[in-house]
């Protein structure tokens, strides 16, 4: 008989959201599988819980299967911890839940906070359907693909950013949806808490590297229902595609086939405009030699 996985979630800056369950959860579970013992000793030590943890991280997560195999044979009960926040979201832990559950362990998730949500709820954006994005690639290009690939995303969208790649990102989001309304939530749950709003351009140009330290999770509004809804946003994302895909060096007609497809115009169409950038670009270029 398999014992039960607790999945335990922990503040993530302010140690009053510890609720009385995660507190029993930690000082009654036989093992604790946790992604930093470092960070985690700091928690059991809050709590004065005195036991032996087991790391448990990215980059040993799937021999940890073993240490759950153990505990199935032995009834145990076993207690998954990020450093913060809820374990699984863009943290270790769902190729052990995904075993834990054919072994037959009993599966309590422990609720707590999550950063992503408070963002979400907090931004003042609709938060009816929204699409949980975790971290954009590292690189420029990266990022702009995979923002490209959620252009007609009509739900709202939210990211975590790392605090040395915010300038980046948010260059590149503005690149594309700088007219979305957005929210910037930094340190949440924290004492300098704050949500800055407005449109992405708009939060771009008040971003101030220097006392903007920190967590932070960016929220999107999503694509417009229709054209009719913001035909200017539409327009300008759609001429923003095209331009950005021609700067990095794609090919006119794959541009074309695929802007027509993702906005909905005539191939013929997207091919004046590829053409209108790539003289405009001619141009340019030609005035910088002179
Ligand atoms: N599992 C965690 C959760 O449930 O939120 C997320 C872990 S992920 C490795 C870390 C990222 O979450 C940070 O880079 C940041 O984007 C976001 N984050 C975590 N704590 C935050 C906070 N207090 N304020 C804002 N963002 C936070």
């Amino acid at each position: 008989m398999a014992g039960t996985l607790y999945i335990v979630a922990t503040p993530i800056g302010n140690l009053s959201d510890l609720s009385d369950r995660v507190k029993d959860v930690l000082r009654n579970t036989d093992i604790l599988l946790v992604e930093d013992t470092r960070v985690s000793a700091k928690l059991l030590n809050y709590l004065d819980v005195k036991k032996q943890m087991v790391s448990c991280h990215e980059h040993n997560e799937r021999e940890r299967i073993k240490v759950l195999e153990e505990a199935a044979k032995n009834n145990l009960s076993v207690a998954l911890l990020s450093d913060a926040g809820t374990p699984l979201i863009s943290d270790p832990g769902e190729h052990l839940v995904a075993r834990a559950v054919d072994l037959g362990f009993t599966i309590v998730p422990i609720a707590g906070p999550s950063a992503f949500l408070l963002a979400l709820v907090g931004s003042g954006l609709p938060c009816d359907r929204f699409s949980f994005e975790g971290f954009l690639p590292d690189k420029p290009k990266e990022i702009r693909n995979a923002l490209m690939g959620l252009v007609k995303e009509k739900r709202t969208l939210v990211f975590y950013v790392s605090p040395h790649k915010l300038d980046r990102t948010l260059a590149e989001v503005n690149a594309l949806f700088g007219q979305r309304k957005a929210c910037l939530a930094r340190e949440l749950t924290k004492m300098h808490e704050e949500f800055i709003r407005g449109t992405v351009e708009e939060i771009t140009q008040r971003i101030n590297p220097a006392g903007w330290r920190g967590e932070f999770v960016l929220v999107i509004e999503g694509s417009k229902e229709s054209e009719s809804d913001d035909p200017s946003q539409s327009e300008k994302e759609y001429e923003q595609y095209v331009r950005l895909r021609l700067d990095q060096g794609d090919r006119a007609s794959d541009v074309a086939q695929d802007a027509a497809k993702i906005f909905k115009r005539k191939r013929s169409d997207v091919y004046r405009l590829v053409v209108d950038f790539q003289k405009d670009r001619q141009n340019r270029l030609g005035e910088c030699d002179n």
